[in-house]
């Protein structure tokens, strides 16, 4: 026998299971809103232009494969970091930022987890938002912190809960760690307001928590990668000193590549120099380096000015297209009739919609209108295009009245 032969089977992955059955209905007009990928509006998977020309670019450059050293390839942390902290951030200027490139956003968070569990000097327990990515607290958990909830969202209201949020950072033991999503809130779909932000960065001061940010979505809530950093910066300009997961899987369509970074606020150069050197430590057993194509790639697009001012257009565009997917949806649920509210549909703001629809609503629409999503009601709106919006309105409109 095999050293194997007891060990218990695990459940499947919630979001891979969707798309399993959703392959196996034969429905022609089956539509499938799990996963969190976008789309172009005839349904297809999108390779950004830009991307593509840089890759060309890339090319012709005939590198070499040769490792990248711990921390990633340097125009492209550089290049990041700006992008997120943006060009008037004090730490940056003064050189204070630690930055790592990451395995995509899982990647750095999972470095941001193990970094916290080795140094963090306060209780090593994080607050996540309820209901927050489902990844979130596997991660965490497997960096060996204990990981407590928050709340966030307000069922009945399906938007945010503001004053528990605001009460339960209060209520945290003093020097807490908190993950926050910058923008795009997932599964939601639900942000705080400038104005809300501004508040919560105050509640997180005067509990001296430590603010950990996650942003898988820059540039794709809005339209505008400065406008989508707003919490991030403010912190930082109100004095807090978080940690930073970035993705680019999203706002430069790199899914696959795995294209992140993982960076820490510090207090000084000197700092961030002895910050930086235990962030290699960390980094050199978990995989040694990271790939170096995406890297390149991303770096090309961040670092040529053309190239960039083509990229904000198209992640505008993509941002855009979801919004416009948003109000069709409620205006065919509305022209149906639908005697319930949809504003939320339209308030919420990212790749996700928070339908409110129930598990056992959701399991209808599978079966009885082959639209598949997953069970807490969230669906990607990255998925809906101008040809599905009237059936998926139509099917939910069903179910619902
Ligand atoms: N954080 C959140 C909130 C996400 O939604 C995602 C993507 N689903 C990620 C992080 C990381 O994704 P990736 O590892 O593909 O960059």
């Amino acid at each position: 026998a095999s050293a194997w032969s007891q060990i218990p089977q695990g459940p499947p992955d919630a979001i891979l299971g969707i798309t399993e059955a959703f392959k196996k209905d034969k429905h022609p007009q089956k539509i499938n809103l799990g996963v969190g990928a976008y789309r172009d509006d005839k349904g297809k998977p999108y390779v950004l232009p830009s991307v593509y020309q840089a890759e060309q670019q890339v090319i012709h450059q005939n590198l070499d494969k040769e490792y990248a050293g711990i921390t990633g390839v340097p125009e492209f942390t550089k290049a990041a970091a700006l992008l997120a902290y943006g060009p008037d951030s004090t730490p940056l200027k003064e050189g204070s930022i630690a930055i790592t490139q990451s395995i995509s956003g899982t990647g750095a968070l999972r470095i941001g987890g193990a970094f916290l569990q080795r140094f963090y000097p306060g209780a090593k327990t994080i607050y996540i938002p309820t209901p927050s990515w489902a990844n979130h607290k596997a991660v965490f958990s497997d960096s060996l912190l204990e990981v407590k909830q928050y709340r966030y969202y307000n069922k009945d209201t399906i938007g945010l809960d503001f004053d528990g949020m605001v009460a339960d950072i209060k209520n945290m033991p003093k020097g807490s760690i908190i993950l926050l999503h910058a923008c795009a809130h997932n599964p939601t779909g639900v942000d705080p307001t400038e104005d809300q932000w501004r508040a919560i960065s105050d509640a997180v001061k005067e509990g001296d928590h430590f603010p950990f940010f996650d942003m898988a979505y820059q540039g794709f809530a809005s339209g505008d990668t400065d406008k989508d950093a707003f919490a991030l910066r403010h912190f930082v300009k109100e004095g807090h000193f978080p940690c930073l997961a970035q993705s680019f899987a999203k706002n430069m369509g790199l899914y696959g590549e795995r294209v992140g970074a993982f960076s820490i606020v510090t207090a000084s150069p000197e700092e961030k120099a002895r910050v930086d050197s235990q962030i290699k430590i960390i980094v050199r057993p978990l995989y040694s380096n990271p790939p170096v194509h995406g890297a390149r790639v991303a770096s090309t697009i961040l670092n040529d000015p053309a190239l960039n001012k083509q990229w904000l257009g198209e992640v505008e565009g993509m941002a855009t297209r979801i919004i416009k997917m948003r109000a069709l949806l409620k205006e065919n649920l509305e022209k149906l009739g639908s005697k319930q509210k949809w504003n939320h549909i339209t308030d919420q703001i990212g790749m996700f919609a928070y339908t409110g629809l129930t598990a056992e609503q959701m399991s209808k629409l599978a079966e009885e209108h082959s639209v598949y999503a997953t069970k807490d009601g969230r669906i990607s709106v990255a998925g809906i295009t101008s040809d599905n919006v009237g059936r998926l309105a139509e099917s939910i409109y069903k179910i619902t009245g």
